[in-house]
């Protein structure tokens, strides 16, 4: 396939400019790593000198990978470590959390969740930054995922949470700004810890800082009834 235009600056002026052999990753088979290597055209752009390779729907845009691999490890950053995942795929594990960083992007600015009656509050550090992960305790799913857990942010956030009144139930740290935000936004919903909420969701699961937080719960849980 020839490509159409130019991704930067949309020029369809475009001149072969010999190939190259890329090496792909590719999901793992009976446990083993995959790679396939594919001897790729490539072109250059008459206007802007961008280079550019013959597009491929199998193969990922943004990495070196299959797109079936992508999908592979976003399934599996559901049910696992971010490191067990990176292991079985021979990538890195920051690779590994910025393609389920930007699967969550897209969650976010494609689908809609109904708003938990039962909802949790945890963190996630991806790329160097702590995000605020709001979870659907009930459904074991994600919710939404907040750039930021500084104050006027979840404030915002709750205050204007669609269907707030739904929400009978706060699952969530002993970061008092979690506390502090949840009274004045959801005065109704009762709070708990997210450990004595019986949290095995898949919030825990991909963070060990975050797995290391519900240890700390866990020892202290009387004191974090409330
Ligand atoms: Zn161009």
């Amino acid at each position: 396939m020839v490509p159409k235009a130019c991704p930067d600056c949309r020029s369809g002026r475009l001149y072969g400019h010999g190939t190259n052999g890329q090496t792909y990753r590719d999901t793992p088979i009976h446990g083993k790593t995959v790679q396939i290597t594919v001897n790729r055209r490539r072109y250059r752009c008459q206007n802007c000198g961008k280079t550019l390779f013959d597009p491929i729907p199998d193969l990922d845009a943004k990495r070196l990978a299959t797109s079936r691999l992508i999908a592979y490890v976003r399934a599996n950053c559901f049910q696992e470590p971010f490191a067990v995942v990176a292991r079985r795929v021979a990538m890195d594990e920051k690779t590994v959390r910025q393609i389920f960083g930007d699967y969550v992007e897209e969650l976010e600015s494609t689908i809609r969740f109904v708003t938990p009656r039962i909802l949790g509050i945890g963190e996630i550090k991806i790329i160097g930054d702590y995000r605020a992960m709001i979870t659907n305790i009930e459904h074991h799913t994600l919710f939404d995922m907040r750039e930021s857990r500084k104050k006027p942010e979840p404030l915002a956030y709750f205050k204007t949470l669609r269907d707030k009144d739904r929400v009978e139930w706060v699952a969530m740290d002993m970061y008092h700004v979690y506390r502090q935000v949840v009274q004045a936004t959801l005065p109704q919903a009762r709070s708990t810890t997210r450990a004595e909420a019986g949290v095995q969701g898949f919030a825990f699961r991909n963070d060990k800082l975050v797995e290391r937080n519900l240890l700390l719960l866990r020892a202290t849980d009387h004191q974090c009834l409330y």
